[in-house]
């Protein structure tokens, strides 16, 4: 590279100067791609949506002029982790989110924080970490957008914080006519409900203000339960520990009858893992033959049950929760999605339902020979917030991780008995996530969420062409 080179930075620099000094340039152009190149994709690697173009806004006014000045339908993506197009609608506008990612303000005092809703929870872990903070509730993994993971209403292992909502004080929302609105539980305190878990319908979130945490050492303890006796387990052991920080039981295939407790405590034991954050490109290359090993040969899920797990849970481990909070996607990532994707699936069971579903559950996966790689057990308290909740009432969640070949007869298999399963939960009163592939029927779809009625009478006030769309609402709304 030499100086005259325009890829060289230093002569960008002079270039991009002198053509702004020309009034050439704006002050912060929008990227744009079109024709082509406009496909939208998910982690998957399906359900890959043309679109007419893809707009990248880095300010709030960007995404109200594109709302404003776009004559058709939009959707709204932050990291692409949903599985089934929620991200985008075919032909339409897909504003990519990601560079909407600053941080707008933080009172460390409060424990509050205000960010733009692109930002990733491991971008915002790196401002929290040095003062000692913590984000309050989110899923596993880091790498998630803070707007895409209150548009779906997620939730973690977080002993009874429930869905992400709850930490959320207010929103600023880009609505369809693209003028700029604050929403909280007092003031657009219905858009504010319909926004966290409606999945872009009502609007874009652009900033999201939200509760936060403090940083504490946790400790990990291991126990084995029956199905039967695992809702005492939770009640005792967990819930009933104030110094629980984090839950989940595993269930492992074929039998997925014995979960596997696992609970993070608060400890004032000397840490084993001394980083403070899950370090950002790490290569896990072992993790990857792993996953290929237990899937794919012989006798893998057995060597999984007998040795792999109880060896991984039998070393204990001190650590600070933002490093169990920063954990990175990539981690599950196989080393190619082109013959065969893993994809989630997520079932919320009142908990008197618990032991009844987990069999029938058991039963499905072992009946269709479903790739089952585990199933991790979570639980809720009711969510009172959402206008369309995923907990009703108190609930378990059943979190299915399995492997499916590309290829569409395949597809056509998944869908058959995700539709048994989605059957299952709503003869035992539950619902399933809406984030993951769209095989669930209309007619499944409204059962499940009643309250997309009232989701629909508001959209038709606040949206009333119908702009922001995507293809899960195409589909159910
Ligand atoms: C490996 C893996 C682990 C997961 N673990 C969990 C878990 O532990 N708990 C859990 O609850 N979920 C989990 N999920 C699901 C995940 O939380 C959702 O897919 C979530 O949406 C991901 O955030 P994202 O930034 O990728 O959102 P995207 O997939 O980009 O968007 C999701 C939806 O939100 C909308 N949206 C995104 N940003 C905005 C915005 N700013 N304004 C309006 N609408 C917007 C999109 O249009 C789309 O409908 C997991 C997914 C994967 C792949």
């Amino acid at each position: 590279m030499t100086p005259s080179d325009p890829s060289c930075p230093a002569r960008r620099r002079v270039l991009v100067q002198a053509l702004a000094a020309a009034g050439v340039l704006g002050a912060a152009p929008m990227p744009v791609l079109a024709s082509a190149e406009a496909r939208v994709g998910n982690v998957t690697g399906l359900y890959t949506v043309e679109v007419a173009r893809i707009d990248v806004p880095g300010h709030v006014d960007d995404v109200a002029a594109a709302v404003r000045g776009w004559p058709g339908r939009i959707a709204v993506g932050g990291g692409r982790f949903s599985m089934g197009g929620q991200v985008a609608v075919a032909g339409g506008l897909h504003l990519d989110l990601r560079r909407l990612n600053r941080l707008v303000w933080i009172r460390p005092e409060d424990k509050v924080v205000r960010v733009q809703a692109g930002m990733r929870w491991r971008d915002l872990q790196d401002v929290l970490d040095p003062l000692g903070l913590a984000v309050r509730t989110m899923q596993s993994y880091a790498n998630f957008t803070v707007g895409g993971s209150v548009s779906v209403n997620a939730h973690g292992r977080y002993v009874d914080h429930g869905p992400v909502g709850n930490t959320v004080r207010a929103l600023r929302l880009v609505l369809a006519d693209g003028s700029v609105v604050e929403a909280d539980r007092t003031q657009q305190a219905e858009l504010f409900r319909a926004a966290i878990g409606g999945y872009g319908a009502v609007g874009v979130i652009v900033e999201v203000e939200l509760d936060l945490a403090d940083n504490v050492p946790i400790e990990r303890v291991v126990a084995e339960t029956t199905l039967a006796g695992y809702p005492a387990h939770f009640d005792q052991a967990v819930r009933g520990d104030p110094a629980s920080v984090l839950h989940n039981a595993d269930l492992l295939p074929p039998a997925f009858d014995r979960p596997v407790s696992v609970t993070w405590r608060r400890t004032g034991r000397p840490l084993t893992e001394t980083a403070r954050l899950v370090p950002r490109g790490a290569s896990y290359g072992l993790e990857q033959n792993v996953l290929w090993a237990v899937t794919e040969l012989p006798g893998g899920p057995k060597l999984r049950r007998s040795v792999i797990h109880p060896m991984l849970l039998a070393k204990p481990v001190v650590q600070w929760l933002n490093h169990e909070a920063s954990l990175d996607v990539a981690e599950l990532e196989p080393r190619t999605r082109l013959m065969s994707t893993y994809v989630l699936q997520e079932y919320f069971v009142p908990r008197r339902h618990f032991e009844s579903f987990a069999r029938g559950m058991g039963e499905v996966l072992r009946q269709q020979r479903v790739e089952a790689v585990n199933v991790s057990v979570r639980h809720s308290p009711a969510d009172t917030l959402s206008l369309l909740p995923w907990a009703r009432e108190e609930v378990f969640s059943f979190v299915l991780y399995h492997k499916q070949r590309t290829w569409a007869a395949a597809r056509d298999v998944v869908a058959q008995w995700t539709r048994e399963l989605i059957d299952l939960v709503l003869a035992h009163d539950g619902r399933y996530y809406l984030p993951y592939q769209l095989h669930a029927t209309r007619a499944q779809f409204d059962r499940a969420y009643p309250e997309a009625v009232a989701l629909r009478t508001l959209k038709a006030v606040v949206d009333p062409q119908g702009k922001f769309c995507n293809e899960l609402w195409a589909r159910y709304l």
